[in-house]
């Protein structure tokens, strides 16, 4: 049995008492069934949005999609969304259909759903309402469409990543069928808007089953992303790569935590590899300058879907910094924190961490050490006294620097950074006392105003 919250019963006793059937239905009955607790539960109703409104006129409502026939209650348990039983008109477009009818009947309803898994819903006595197989398909792992998959995914082309994302998350495979047409229809992505495109993308990346997807379904994530497609294949001929470039991504995918900014990265961190790609002499495989190439095409590829840019930001930085050396000295270590932050240093380890899961043995353990080696580092210069990266941290301010002498101005913007750096190269100690000191000793070039500043 399905535990249905007391404030989600309210709300269908309400719609009930008003005389209107009312159903839990979709991804509550589906996560429910599965033992999971549901993200969140969507009713269904055969009561109209206006009757809904009359039925739940003691609740806050929040008219989301009043064509659609949404209506969401904001109760104490969240948000509810309320949506009057339907069927979809014609897609002409691909993707919305023309007008949706209001129906009287659940079965209708039911029909218009994505996949037998998503088509399920609860009786007022808590059974299941099955038409399609949706527990069957549950129990065998499987994302199978409601009804003929070509026509289904020709009247909504964003069912295609929706079916991949649903067997990332719930860790399924696609029925052969369906996996079929979606592959067969994968041109029809093109229809989507992007920033639904991405957001289905994040979901897929981030869920259990992603590396598998990404290499089953490699064709269909490339329509999306066009510029992944050259690593299909793509022989390394380097001693230190057992595999072809994107299987190589699928892994990595897989091997860094569960992070949309993480998993975007590792989708593209090789994305620079074909471009960047020559042979030497003896005929092995390098690709000098891949992470700064792939961090260009990474920029476009965020930009063009609608990425927000502080993650893009950070996807972009992590790459191209992803094939540096971990560096070896406290000075190294120092600077490069200085260079990226605390935060995106950390999460540079974790990249490289990844980059490394499907190394030769003997590769991946020297390069794990390294990363270790790195690690530690990283921890000592946080741990220090007056840990300083950045000019913010210094413990003086420009203030203090014109109070020497130097005139207002990009001056002490130069004797400022020029004290971080001694700062980082341990030449200086982050205090006051020595940072003045060390101020007042600066070649007067530094400390001038030139003719150049203004
Ligand atoms: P999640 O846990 O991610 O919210 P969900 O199954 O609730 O999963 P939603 O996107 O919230 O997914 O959609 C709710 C329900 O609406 C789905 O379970 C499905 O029955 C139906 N649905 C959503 N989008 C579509 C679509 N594009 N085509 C057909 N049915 C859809
Ligand atoms: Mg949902």
């Amino acid at each position: 049995m399905i535990h249905i919250p007391a404030y989600v019963d309210k709300l269908l006793t309400a719609l009930r008492e008003a005389g209107f059937a009312a159903f839990p239905v979709g991804g509550c009955v589906r996560d429910g069934l599965m033992g999971r607790e549901p993200s969140d539960w969507d009713l269904g109703t055969a009561a109209r949005p206006e009757q809904v409104k009359a039925a739940l006129s003691g609740y806050r409502l929040v008219e989301t999609g009043l064509k659609h026939g949404t209506v969401t209650a904001l109760t104490s348990g969240g948000p509810v969304e309320i949506t009057t039983f339907r069927t979809d008109g014609a897609y002409r477009d691909g993707r919305h259909p023309d007008r949706v009818a209001f129906v009287p009947r659940l079965e209708e309803d039911l029909a218009r759903r994505d996949f037998t898994v998503n088509a399920m819903a609860l009786d007022p006595a808590g059974q299941v309402i099955d038409l399609y197989g949706g527990r069957e398909d549950l129990e065998a792992g499987l994302i199978r469409c409601v009804g003929d998959p070509a026509v289904r995914f020709g009247e909504d082309a964003l069912r295609i990543l929706r079916a991949l994302r649903f067997a990332s998350q719930l860790d399924f495979d696609i029925e052969p069928a369906t996996a079929r047409s979606l592959l067969r229809g994968r041109a029809m992505l093109d229809r989507v808007s992007r920033e639904r495109v991405f957001s289905e993308l994040t979901r897929l990346l981030t869920g259990p089953g992603a590396g598998r997807v990404l290499r089953e379904y490699g064709e269909a994530v490339f329509q999306v992303i066009p510029e992944l497609a050259p690593q299909a294949g793509f022989d390394q001929k380097n001693p230190n790569h057992i595999h072809d470039v994107w299987t190589h991504t699928t892994m990595a995918v897989d091997a860094v935590a569960a992070d949309p900014v993480l998993r975007l990265t590792m989708l593209l961190h090789d994305v620079g590899k074909p471009t960047t790609f020559f042979t030497d002499e003896a005929g092995v495989g390098h690709f000098y300058g891949h992470g700064e190439a792939g961090a260009e095409m990474a920029d476009g590829i965020l930009r063009r879907l609608r990425c927000d840019t502080a993650a893009r930001e950070r996807v972009c930085l992590l790459i191209r910094n992803h094939d540096i050396k971990p560096p070896k000295t406290p000075r190294a270590a120092r600077r490069l924190l200085a260079r990226l932050g605390e935060d995106a240093a950390r999460q540079l380890v974790a990249c490289w961490r990844a980059d490394n899961a499907d190394r030769p043995a003997a590769v991946r353990e020297r390069n794990l050490a390294l990363i270790d080696e790195w690690e530690k580092l990283l921890a000592e210069a946080l741990a220090g006294p007056a840990p300083c990266f950045s000019v913010k941290s210094l413990a003086v301010n420009g203030r203090d620097i014109m109070a020497l002498g130097v005139p207002e101005g990009p001056a002490v913007g130069r004797v400022l950074a020029r004290l971080l750096e001694l700062v980082l190269d341990g030449e200086a100690e982050n205090s006051r006392q020595a940072l003045l000191e060390k101020a007042e000793s600066l070649p007067e070039s530094c400390c001038k105003s030139r003719e150049t500043d203004v």
